[in-house]
């Protein structure tokens, strides 16, 4: 929701405070959907919020779900226009979680992802980010989806990092126990590998979580596939993450996209598996193996066994690892599949 133009309305008539709280609490907590609804208010506001405020900041052109209803994805349409994408998953029985976009596209380019390979378009407003969580929560109250919604993950379209100034303010209309009310705890941040960005999550929010796309553990391999390696190459993520742990002690995700001959072998995995320990601290660190999902580059998923056997040697070596399970993929809901394309 706008709270600047709500902020903007009741100034200037004077509104008391009970009154913008009421308003807030209808539309973060109840559900309103139009403030014609409220009938609780004064008509001369009802009719001012209704013309000056919207409730999203855009338009949702089509909600596809997935075969089983365990992923729905939302294609958005911003107010200038451009395309952006958000899905909500079933993660276990009865659990849910919003996966937010931070932008409309993403300029970091990495080879295998399909937001990356269409570009960059804009970042997206923190009302744009929060709307998302918003939408899903309503989305769930008006299809009787029943179970919890308490996690959200910043790994829609997008680099948070390159964004930060907004995602940042996204994450407090998130806690805010009067707006969307989420734990910190259940909030991810996904980084391509921004330093800067690493360390201003744990000074800045120290409980939300951290998961850093490394993926390759060269920076031969890394900066041929992922071109953000040339800005921070591995030597400084290296340097991210210790700093990192100096002032947190709080477990960090390394996601790993498993690609057939590419990044799936033993010597990769003996790669990985050194650098994580030259990080310090490798007991918290986890790494995800990621089944790669089909976009239009010409990379092809790791073998089940050769994933098996990549997460066997990184578990003999001592480092904590699992193997994802991938789930969107027959509504391009997956992970790194949000193309920004209206379907
Ligand atoms: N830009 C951030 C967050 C969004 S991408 C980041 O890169 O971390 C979310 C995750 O999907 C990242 O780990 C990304 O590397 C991964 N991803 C990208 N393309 C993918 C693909 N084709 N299959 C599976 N995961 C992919
Ligand atoms: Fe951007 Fe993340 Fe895709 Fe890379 S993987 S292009 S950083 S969205």
């Amino acid at each position: 929701m706008n709270l600047k133009k709500l902020q903007e309305i009741a100034e200037e008539k004077k509104l008391p405070q009970y009154r913008a709280k009421q308003i807030i609490r209808a539309v973060y907590h109840e559900g309103v959907g139009s403030f014609l609804e409220m009938t609780t208010l004064p008509k001369d506001l009802r009719e001012a919020l209704e013309k000056e405020v919207q409730i999203f900041s855009f338009a949702v052109e089509k909600i596809i779900a997935a075969k089983n209803r365990q992923t729905i994805k939302a294609i958005l349409k911003l107010s200038t226009g451009e395309i952006s994408e958000t899905v909500f998953i079933q993660t276990k029985p009865g659990m849910w979680s919003a996966c937010i976009s931070s932008q409309a596209g993403c300029a970091m380019n990495c080879a295998f992802c399909a937001t990356g390979q269409n570009g960059f378009k804009r970042n997206l407003t923190a009302e744009e980010i929060s709307d998302q969580v918003l939408f899903w929560k309503r989305y769930k109250t008006q299809q009787n989806i029943t179970g919890t919604f308490s996690n959200v993950v910043y790994m829609g379209m997008g680099e948070p990092f390159a964004n930060w100034k907004n995602v940042k303010e996204s994450l407090r209309i998130l806690l805010d126990p009067a707006l969307l009310a989420f734990g910190a705890r259940g909030i991810s941040i996904s980084t391509s590998g921004m330093p800067e960005g690493i360390v201003n999550l744990a000074k800045e929010f120290p409980q939300i979580n951290l998961a850093l796309s490394l993926h390759f553990a060269t920076d031969e391999k890394r900066t041929k596939y992922m071109p953000v390696n040339k800005y921070a190459n591995l030597a400084a993520l290296r340097g991210a993450l210790k700093t990192y742990f100096s002032l947190i002690k709080r477990k960090v995700f390394i996601e790993y996209l498993m690609l057939d001959g590419v990044n799936d072998t033993k010597e990769d995995a003996q790669d990985l598996a050194e650098y994580i320990t030259s990080v310090g601290n490798a007991y918290l660190l986890y790494v995800n193996l990621i089944p790669y999902n089909t976009t239009a580059s010409s990379f092809t998923a790791s073998f089940t066994d050769t994933m098996r056997a990549f997460r066997n040697s990184l578990f003999r070596r001592g480092i904590s690892v699992t193997v994802r399970k991938s789930m969107g993929a027959d509504i391009d809901g997956a992970c790194g599949q949000l193309a920004g394309s209206s379907v």
